[in-house]
């Protein structure tokens, strides 16, 4: 198993869906990202959070055995996310980012992260984003990057610098469309290879994801579920379980990236049945097993008469 780092937002979130709202719950993408990928490998976070961050939080990720060593602790406000969804889960709609200590955070690797194999650079200013980059002493195996509208319309330089030097990206199918500013997903995600990662893995909420390499499509559904409950931190929870198993297997090849799909969409499914990290919570290595075997299922179809 090789160790992999993630930089990215911790947040308190305020969310509403049809079926309920919730204030200033856990979130954030390091936060989701990190308790996935606590599943299937070692994982270390660099971050910040205000002095108003709940202590119970810290337990929980530390609970999981996530290295929460580089979560540093400024004076002020924890970073602050409301947003809201309708029916149609896959649209988050964002009514208010509050920066607040992100804004003067400036991301320090020590020794051993700074040599870590495999990188996630989650959802967060692709500024900050590009500052951890820097601080690498060694070139990792994989180097991934997320990002979002918010950033695609208010870093979009500092954003195209970072892209040129990671190897992997997932984003949103919406946040695809914007940022290669193309309405045809495929051809929107060769435009994005064209900018730098030579892997793009689009997130399509209900409808799956979809992998796209200069010369190959890989897709898969989501998993069927009847009562999704709040989409947020499924985006996340997929990377989080995508890199967690390609670190776990210390592997980046076609097969592997295959199965990272599928184990992230897996994980990602349990996300949504609950807010915040609430059902991630209650989740064990058991029922992510039993579920990738009936996604595996539910994709099989025979040859016709052989
Ligand atoms: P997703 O997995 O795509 O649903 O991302 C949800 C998480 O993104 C929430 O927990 C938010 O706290 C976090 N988030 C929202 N906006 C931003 C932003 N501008 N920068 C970093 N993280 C954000």
């Amino acid at each position: 198993m090789a160790d992999l780092l993630v930089v990215g937002s911790v947040a308190l979130d305020s969310v509403e869906t049809p079926f309920g709202k919730v204030q200033e719950a856990l979130g954030g993408s390091a936060t989701f990202f990190s308790y996935s990928a606590s599943f299937f490998t070692p994982v270390h976070v660099v971050a910040t959070v205000g002095d108003d961050f709940p202590e119970e939080h810290l337990k929980l990720l530390r609970d999981r055995g996530v290295d929460v060593r580089g979560l540093q602790v400024a004076p002020g406000r924890t970073f602050r996310w409301t947003g809201t969804y309708g029916y149609d889960l896959n649209e988050a709609k964002t009514l208010d980012t509050q920066l607040n200590v992100f804004a003067d955070f400036r991301p320090t690797l020590d020794d051993y992260q700074a040599r870590v194999p495999y990188l996630f650079l989650a959802n967060i200013d692709p500024e900050l984003q590009l500052q951890v980059l820097r601080q690498m002493r060694t070139r990792p195996r994989l180097v991934a990057l997320d990002t979002m509208n918010f950033w695609i319309k208010g870093k979009r330089d500092a954003l195209m610098r970072v892209l040129r030097e990671v190897d992997l990206i997932t984003i949103n199918d919406g946040e695809a469309r914007q940022l290669a500013e193309e309405p045809n997903l495929i051809k929107a995600a060769r435009r994005i290879a064209a900018l730098g990662p030579r892997t793009v893995v689009v997130k399509r909420g209900e409808y799956g994801a979809l992998m796209v390499t200069s010369d190959r499509f890989f897709f898969v559904p989501a998993y069927p579920l009847e009562s999704p409950f709040d989409p947020t931190g499924a985006g996340d929870t997929f990377a989080g379980g995508f890199m967690g198993v390609l670190a776990g297997e210390g592997a980046t090849d076609e097969a592997a990236l295959r199965r990272a799909i599928v184990y992230g969409s897996v994980v990602a499914s349990f996300t949504v049945e609950d807010f915040s990290l609430n059902r991630l919570k209650r989740l064990s290595r058991d029922d992510i097993e039993a579920r990738y075997r009936s996604f595996r299922e539910m994709m099989q179809v025979e040859l016709r008469g052989v």
